[in-house]
């Protein structure tokens, strides 16, 4: 499909129109939709496929919220919006210190609004490691809070709100309630309906779409503005051999198979500016079970690379790099387990009687994993990892015998991703062209706008649906004139 931008003299005739056109109905677009037609708005949704829910409905229900919310008080945790400020900023950079600043100030009045539209979240923790969970939990760890040096920055604290509903894909839960709201509400939408350009009057401004439709094309007015929330790029071929030239094809996107970039390209076609599209969070965690973080993660130069306690994106983006993208899980026989998450594909290489024996066959270099053993074990009985900090609760000397390794490798194992580039937008949603001026008339949330955490080094599980969320409320909020922070009025 291509992706052009049409201008309003071209057009004769408009099928439709309203206040606020968005485009794609899934977190982003529900959210921002719902916030128009509450300041006030006529909204049309446009959707590709035949209902609501995009990859926001397959999705694990995982929102990055904290700064002090009533889940995060029930499990005994005090956080504070300048607490979650200064770990956001400090592992995902000053580069979007406005949006983060926004979001973390206005994140209990988000949740608040989350649960007020439906979308349950139990009020209970889960303390145990795990990547999402089958279970009805509300809180769990999905970052690197707990990681050195961001425990010396800010109080660790759980920010994983998971929505409730026990199984694989709570996001139906949230998709559920919210586009029910859309639809009480007098949203109006448009299925079936693919956008395939943008209409730009004289003066430079977007004033509205145009559709493809069973094999018909409409034109769509917009007369305050058109919001972009068609999801990331994972299923794009060519942008992904654009963008990620290294991607082995072990590698799995995730999502719906309209997660195409196609809002991206259709930004772009009207001059948007795009941000951080060589980043993506990867996973093949090593846990559930925890006690395998008590193993060392190592490279075919034998070396320590990553602190084994990472998040498990983290772990992944380190592997990436390494020679060959190739990496291998050790563990000794007191913590030996098989991972939990077979998708992950982790193959055990083999048990050895020694670290000499495992070295040898792993093809590393004489005496360096012996070495490396050797000194993390040394340290780990004193409770210290000089060389990556681990944190002392995942310290154990790795001396028992017989010994295991798992290959984890990139290009081997089973890594599964979403991309996190995308458009650049203002922290009012605004796009932006490649001057940094706004585009007026074209807004942009979810997946589908650059991410906050801009690699997988940096992101935390729910940072998706939680600044996805956030963002379409602003956007929606915005295009009808009302830019009020939204905790100032009381949302
Ligand atoms: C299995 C899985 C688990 C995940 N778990 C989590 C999690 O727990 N927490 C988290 O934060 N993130 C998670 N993610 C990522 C997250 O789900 C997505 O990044 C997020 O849902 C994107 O939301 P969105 O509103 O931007 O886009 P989507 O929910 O993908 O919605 C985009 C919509 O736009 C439509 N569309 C696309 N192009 C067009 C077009 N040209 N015209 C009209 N319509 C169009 C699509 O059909 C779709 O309905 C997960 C993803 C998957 C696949």
């Amino acid at each position: 499909m291509t992706h052009t931008l049409l201008n309003l003299s071209e057009i004769s005739d408009f099928d439709d129109e309203a206040d606020v056109v968005v485009i794609g109905y899934g977190m982003a677009g529900a959210c921002a939709a719902l916030e128009a037609r509450r300041s006030g708005g006529d909204v049309l949704v446009v959707e590709r496929a035949s209902a609501g829910g995009g990859s926001s409905a397959v999705s694990s229900g995982l929102f990055y919220l904290g700064g002090g919310t009533d889940v995060q008080k029930s499990a005994g945790y005090d956080d504070n919006a300048e607490n979650m400020y200064r770990f956001m900023t400090a592992s995902m950079g000053m580069e979007k210190a406005g949006h983060i600043r926004r979001y973390c100030d206005d994140n209990v009045a988000h949740f608040n609004w989350l649960e007020a539209q439906g979308v349950p979240f139990e009020r209970s923790y889960y303390p145990d490691k795990a990547v999402f969970l089958l279970s009805t939990e509300g809180l769990m760890s999905t970052g690197n809070e707990k990681v050195w040096p961001y425990r010396d920055i800010a109080t660790p604290a759980p920010r994983g709100h998971q929505v409730q509903m026990a199984g694989e894909s709570p996001g139906a839960r949230a998709m559920e309630s919210l586009l029910a709201r859309c639809e009480e509400e007098g949203i109006r939408t448009s299925y079936d309906s693919v956008a395939t350009a943008l209409i730009r009057d004289d003066d430079g401004a977007i004033v509205g779409v145009a559709i493809r439709q069973t094999g018909h094309n409409k034109y769509y007015r917009a007369r305050r503005g058109v919001l972009l929330a068609t999801g990331g790029f994972g299923m794009n071929k060519a942008m992904l051999a654009e963008y990620f030239p290294d991607l082995p094809d072990t590698a799995e996107p995730l999502g719906t198979p309209y997660t195409d970039g196609s809002g991206i390209m259709l930004g772009m076609a009207a001059g948007a500016s795009t941000s951080g599209m060589d980043g993506m969070i990867a996973t093949a965690s090593i846990y559930p079970p925890g006690q395998l973080i008590k193993g060392i993660i190592v490279n075919t130069l034998g070396r320590r690379f990553v602190a084994e306690d990472s998040y498990h994106g983290r772990t992944a983006s380190f592997i990436m790099e390494q020679p060959g993208q190739r990496a291998f899980l050790i563990v000794d026989a007191d913590i030996f387990a098989y991972p939990e998450i077979t998708t992950a594909n982790h193959e055990l290489v083999d048990g050895f009687d020694t670290i000499e024996e495992m070295e040898e066959r792993l093809g590393m270099p004489v005496g360096s994993l012996v070495q490396t053993v050797k000194d993390y074990s040394h340290y780990a009985a004193q409770g210290c990892d000089p060389l990556l900090k681990k944190h002392p609760d995942w310290l154990k000397p790795l001396d028992q015998g017989p010994w295991a390794a798992f290959d984890i490798s990139y290009n081997r194992s089973n890594y599964l991703y979403i991309t996190l580039g995308g458009l650049q937008t203002t922290r009012d949603a605004q796009v932006m062209n490649d001057k940094g001026a706004v585009i007026p008339g074209l807004y942009a949330a979810g997946a589908c706008s650059a991410h906050i955490p801009h690699c997988g080094k940096s992101y935390a599980s729910g940072m998706s649906l939680g600044p996805g969320s956030y963002f379409g409320r602003v956007a929606g909020r915005v295009m009808m004139g009302n830019a009020a922070p939204l905790s100032e009025n009381g949302a």
